[in-house]
């Protein structure tokens, strides 16, 4: 039985209530995925068994009447950049296309010890290199919304998944947009959290200095109860944290009358679409309706931060995957000589825009280049994390589009890398200054596609973010 669509609340309600057993929520959901898989391709592997011991567990301990713990049988999909141990985890290429990692995923194993069931590994843009889906080696996602459209990229399964109910939740990764991006595309929240406020620990590395684990989900009250859960402090990865977790599920209710909202005009300018930016200035204007002042911004340095990004991401992506080499795991072709089959693995296992980026970061790490190219763009990076500190003294939050576009059509830019690159516009500036953010839906274009709106915020104000994300969900009616 599936009775979809669950929320997290409803689940725990029924498991105590004992109108449904944990079992019989996860096989509603493989049932679900069974029927719609074929044609979405949102995951590539199912853990079956995994799922089904733990949804068990959690049978027992209602039928001991204890008390359950916050995510007690809610099933949940794993973007397949995250390890899980014991379960393939491939990150969208052919060079991890067996490859079975021997741990979990700290945010993963969080989830579990809180009650989850992981029904199995979403489909992603190899390595999270994309905005579409596309690149990844086992075929696209379709967009659940319009089956025709992408779903967004990178966590492009992940997002899909849950806004075809086929997840509950799911976990993606942000370097670049890649949670915020379709999150919007597929109409539902999905939240960037700032960075090491969770634990990236198990996360297969593209970009160490711009990664981040964050929640896709139905509503703002699931969001806010998976944070509870995968925020905090990590020892095995030493750029997580200390700071303490608020309680993400109660802080929420928060009123937000009074609080300034930003609204950089960067965001509106050339490339736009009409639609996207009238729901966008719509949405601003219901939240003023509820309470907010409205404050116009400029932040001088947004038109670089696609240039910034691509030189910082790249490079560090041609130092990250230098390790998939042949010899320690993955895909190994064997050649005449040792350089040979480097050679080979990294030709057969890679797909043409992770070669096409590990070429850029190559080269703008080579001596020479490093000081136009590498220096440089970590200079305008800390110019565009000084736009939003200025930013935040004087606005609480800042509001913008969370792509120029809705979801567009399968293979529509696939030959043309910077139109692609150029979905990121209004995402990569909250990765490169390490801020969090949300996209949440806000209303639909005349052909029915979803439109997202951005909250950002300082650091660690992922509350406050929430808060405003929730009184729009109140008013605006997304949301189950
Ligand atoms: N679309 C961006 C890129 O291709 C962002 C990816 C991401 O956030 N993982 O790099």
């Amino acid at each position: 039985m599936s009775a979809a669509p669950w929320t997290i609340a409803g689940i725990h309600a029924a498991l105590q209530a004992k109108k449904v057993s944990a079992r019989e929520i996860a096989s509603g959901f493989y049932a679900e995925i069974d029927r719609r898989n074929p044609e979405l391709n949102a995951y590539l592997t199912l853990s079956h068994e995994r799922a089904y011991s733990q949804a068990d567990r959690v049978d027992a301990a209602v039928a001991r009447g204890e008390k359950l713990p916050s995510l007690a049988g809610v099933p949940v999909a794993i973007k397949d950049v995250i390890s899980t141990s014991g379960i393939r985890t491939t990150c969208g290429s052919k060079i991890l296309e067996s490859y079975i990692p021997p741990y979990d995923a700290t945010a993963v194993a969080r989830l579990e010890n809180a009650g989850a069931v992981i029904l199995g590994k979403t489909n992603c843009d190899e390595f999270a290199m994309g905005s579409s889906n596309e690149n990844s080696a086992y075929g696209a996602v379709r967009n659940p919304v319009a089956l025709d459209r992408v779903p967004g990229g990178s966590s492009g399964g992940s997002a899909a998944a849950v806004a075809a109910g086929l997840a509950v939740v799911a976990l993606g990764t942000d370097t670049g947009g890649s949670i915020r991006q379709p999150a919007a595309c597929c109409g539902i929240p999905g939240l960037m959290p700032t960075y090491g406020r969770v634990s990236r620990y198990g996360l297969i590395a593209f970009a160490s200095s711009l990664d981040r684990i964050g929640p896709f989900a139905a509503n703002i009250a699931d969001t806010a109860a998976v944070m509870a859960v995968i925020a905090g402090h990590d020892e095995n990865d030493s750029t997580s944290a200390a700071a303490s977790v608020p309680p993400y599920d109660v802080e929420i209710e928060g009123p937000i009358r009074g609080l300034r909202i930003g609204v950089p005009e960067e965001y509106f300018g050339e490339g736009i679409d009409s639609e996207v930016k009238e729901k966008v200035l719509t949405a601003i204007a219901l939240m003023e309706k509820l309470g907010c002042h409205r404050i116009p911004l400029k932040m001088p340095h947004t038109e670089y931060a696609i240039a910034t990004y691509y030189i910082i991401a790249t490079a560090e992506a041609s130092s990250n995957l230098a390790r998939y080499d042949g010899v320690r795991y993955g895909l190994r072709v064997p050649g005449a000589t040792l350089l040979d089959m480097y050679r080979k693995t990294r030709e057969r296992g890679f797909g043409p825009e992770v070669k096409r980026r590990l070429m850029l970061g190559t080269y703008v790490l080579s001596s020479g280049y490093y000081d136009a190219y590498y220096l440089r763009a970590q200079k305008v990076r800390s110019l565009i994390a000084r736009d939003f500190s200025a930013a935040f003294q004087k606005v609480d939050a800042i509001l913008t589009p969370t792509a120029p576009t809705p979801a567009f059509r399968l293979g529509e830019k696939t030959s043309d890398p910077l139109q692609m690159y150029l979905a990121d516009i209004y995402t990569v500036t909250g990765d490169l200054a390490g801020i969090p953010g949300i996209s949440i839906p806000c209303g639909k274009t005349k052909a029915q596609l979803p439109v997202g709106l951005q909250i950002l915020g300082p650091h660690f104000s992922e509350s406050r973010i929430l808060q405003l994300a929730l009184a729009f969900e109140k008013a605006g009616g997304f949301g189950i």
